[in-house]
């Protein structure tokens, strides 16, 4: 090994220590001992010297010991005429700069309070505050299951700049291609990553997966405090065990870093620092190598590695598995992109969600009627409108093949959702006749058109359920006419989908099925599906479970033995609960189907509707995606969705379908479908036959006539005299909430 490395390192990590252990004192000499120090909204301390010491620093005099531990750590000076031969040292001195900078990082928060936006997942560019900083724990749990589960094969800590921002947008994109999380640090010569992403107007932020950390190398502290709390929550290791921690970060969580820039001594010794983890140092300048293996699994440090090679070469020297199979599209590609988001300004055009009508249905086909791969735009498309334009849009599937059934139908239709979604400036929200695609300008500028939908989902649904298909056909429309045909049908089909189901009852089956299809977002949720509560999103019911785990017997539905009924009343099964400790990784162990009052299920952000007590009226009202303005509740929908889809139980809220509100057992346990007394009026419309099969079946055939709309009011105070003056059961019964 080079003696030069072996002296920066070494010498790096006495300049951290030291500047560490002065920014200490001052702190206390200004705060006191006492003052408490730690990152936002986390249960982890200071997660690298929590998981690895198992010390938990909380105050300034918690850290002072570290402190100690770090210059103990510290190895001989490197002299002129002798060798260190061994990486030993090496490793001591890159630990030491580690843990002596989130000590320093854990003061920064002290001194400028305002510096990093904690619990927040995009940084305010506007108000140029970009740096996040640690990440809390409610974005580690959203995101660290992904490096376990393996839709992020891993994450690039880039510190540095690039040498324009072209290069780093360049650089950066490509490990968005390949899923990869990038993590950016520290500057070069007062310049950033970061930064020359904003400039190159790249979206950054959790949400595209390119998170700004901090303009300083300690910052890169936080890439390893993340890995750290991952193999803590994901990994089940005790704090302490720094060994199978260290060997837990080798195997599982693939990071490597890459140096953008000169590598200063500081810079050498974050690079030994990250050997320990197994993350190993791909750099574009000409810094000496530590090729021999040893601790990484190949080489520790490669250098001079140019910049249109470097997403490669940091993939082979970590080892990385990434599989992508290429699109034929003009859009970047991939499970990265499904979080971004098209902001108003970025809009180039809209279709659905409220402006105009889109549906999507998939049917089968006979074989000789589709030709495989054929997209067909029928109407208007890109190039006939302007900026800021709606047009209505169908997504017409057709598939054809031995194996396929009309049961796999809705199966293969709620794909189409997160398939649009990872395309790059594409935005797809709902499903069925609620669906809703915005399209960015940037997407438009690269030459996207609508047939690019067409391509995607024939190129995916083939990869992903080749098995049960053989063709498949895709016809956009956006001619208002053919818009508002397939609609028509559509709506005949949902309803005879989820007509399947109607003569079943929960207690007709020992059998659910979950549903997980929606962690990537809500990590903690799971739907579970009985007969009678079909799935939140309304696309899927006790049915298509069956049908989609016949498809993929390892896919998001499983059976759920229900086992022993521990509360009829407010539907509660053993088997379920075991199911949902285990899905949901031990965060919730129990729920309710029956209730809203007692440990709801939980609720994802796509559910259609969701419901919400109102306790003047001793009943629930419930609000659908469509509804925009206010509700009795206090809340709006996209208000209540932000507040409890997180994959939570919260009691006095639950999600639900539109379909689940006229099923026998929509909240049975607290008075069941006699409680509602309002829901938007276009709603109520919507349902009105299933609204009055259910009441008469229940013996008030009026019933229909007292639920409340906003006509009525959109307070408890206004609709509370006209249930009164309609006699609304729910006015009668015992007090909802006991
Ligand atoms: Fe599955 Fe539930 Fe998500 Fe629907 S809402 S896709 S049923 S997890
Ligand atoms: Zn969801």
């Amino acid at each position: 090994m080079s003696k030069l490395v072996a002296f920066a390192a070494i010498q790096g990590g006495y300049n951290i220590v030291s500047k560490a252990e002065g920014k200490l004192k001052r702190a206390i000499d200004k705060y006191g001992p006492k003052q408490e120090i730690g990152f936002p909204n986390t249960a982890y301390y200071l997660p690298v010297i929590y998981s690895l010491m198992g010390e938990k620093v909380e105050t300034l005099a918690d850290a002072e010991p570290v402190m100690k531990r770090c210059r103990a750590l510290l190895p001989p000076h490197v002299k002129k005429d002798c060798h260190t031969p061994y990486l030993g040292p090496l490793l001591d001195a890159g630990i030491a700069a580690i843990f002596a900078e989130e000590i320093s990082e854990a003061i920064k928060y002290v001194e400028e309070p305002d510096f990093y936006q904690p619990s927040v997942e995009d940084p305010d560019i506007e108000n140029g505050k970009i740096w996040l900083g640690a990440a809390d724990d409610a974005i580690m749990r959203k995101r660290g299951v992904e490096f376990v589960d393996g839709t992020a094969p891993g994450f690039a800590a880039i510190v540095g700049a690039a040498p324009n921002p072209e290069i780093a947008k360049d650089i950066v994109e490509e490990y968005q291609k390949k899923n990869l999380y990038i993590f950016l640090a520290a500057n070069q010569n007062g310049t950033t990553v970061a930064e020359q992403l904003i400039e190159a107007g790249v979206q950054i932020g959790w949400g595209t997966r390119i998170v700004p950390f901090g303009p300083d190398i300690s910052a890169a502290v936080f890439a390893v405090g993340f890995a750290n709390r991952a193999g803590l929550s994901f990994g089940g290791i005790e704090p302490g065990d720094y060994k199978r921690m260290l060997a837990y970060q080798k195997d599982r969580i693939f990071a490597f870093i890459n140096a953008l820039g000169d590598v200063n001594a500081e810079w050498a010794a974050n690079a030994a620092g990250a050997i320990n983890w197994g993350f190993p140092t791909i750099a574009d300048t000409d810094i000496p190598e530590v090729l021999p293996w040893g601790v990484c699994t190949y080489e520790h440090v490669v250098a001079e590695v140019p910049h249109d090679q470097i997403v490669a070469r940091s993939i082979e020297v970590r080892g990385l598995k990434v599989t992508v199979t290429d699109i034929d599209i003009p859009l970047t590609y991939g499970p990265a992109f499904e979080g971004e988001r098209v902001r108003k300004d970025d809009l180039y055009l809209e279709m659905g969600g409220g402006k105009s009508q889109m549906t999507e249905l998939l049917r089968i086909a006979d074989m000789g009627a589709i030709e495989d791969g054929k997209v067909i735009v029928k109407g208007p498309d890109v190039k006939d409108i302007k900026k800021g334009d709606t047009l209505p849009l169908g997504v017409f599937v057709q598939v054809a093949g031995r194996e396929m059934e009309e049961d796999f139908e809705p199966i293969l239709e709620r794909q189409i959702h997160h398939l649009i979604n990872y395309a790059q400036g594409i935005m797809h929200i709902g499903q069925r006749d609620i669906a809703w695609v915005r399209v960015g300008d940037g997407a438009i500028e690269r030459g996207f058109s609508l047939k690019d939908i067409g391509t995607i989902l024939h190129a995916k649904l083939h990869q992903d359920f080749g098995r049960i298909f053989d063709k498949l056909q895709v016809t956009l429309m956006t001619k208002q006419k053919d818009v508002d045909e397939l609609t028509k049908t559509a709506k005949e089909v949902y309803s005879a989908r989820d007509d399947r189901i109607e003569g079943m009852t929960d207690e007709t089956t020992d059998t659910y099925y979950s549903c997980t299809l929606c962690q990537s977002f809500a990590p903690t949720h799971v739907c579970a599906i009985s007969p009678e509560r079909t799935g939140l999103c309304g696309a899927y019911n006790w049915m298509d479970c069956k049908a989609s785990y016949e498809i993929n017997p390892t896919g998001p539905n499983q059976p759920i033995p229900k086992g022993e009924v521990l509360d009829e009343k407010f539907g509660q099964f053993k088997g379920v609960n075991e199911f949902i400790f285990k899905a949901s990784r031990g965060k919730i162990d129990h729920y309710n189907f029956y209730s809203i009052v007692n440990d709801p299920m939980t609720t994802c952000g796509c559910c259609e509707c969701i419901a919400a007590i109102l306790p003047s009226c001793n009943g629930v009202m419930t609000v659908d995606r469509d509804y925009i303005e206010m509700t009795p509740c206090g809340m709006k929908f996209s208000t209540l969705a932000g507040t409890i889809g997180g994959g939570l139980s919260s009691p006095g809220f639950v999600g639900h379908s539109k379909y689940n509100v006229c099923q026998r057992k929509f909240i049975v346990g607290d008075g069941g479908f006699f409680r509602m007394v309002w829901m938007p009026k276009h709603l109520k419309e919507e349902i009105k036959e299933r609204i009055i099969a259910r009441s008469t079946e229940l013996g008030d055939p009026d019933f229909y006539d007292r639920i409340a709309d906003e006509t009525v009011g959109t307070t408890e105070e206004e609709i509370l005299p006209w249930l009164q003056d309609k006699k609304h059961p729910a006015l009668e019964m015992e007090s909802m909430l006991g």
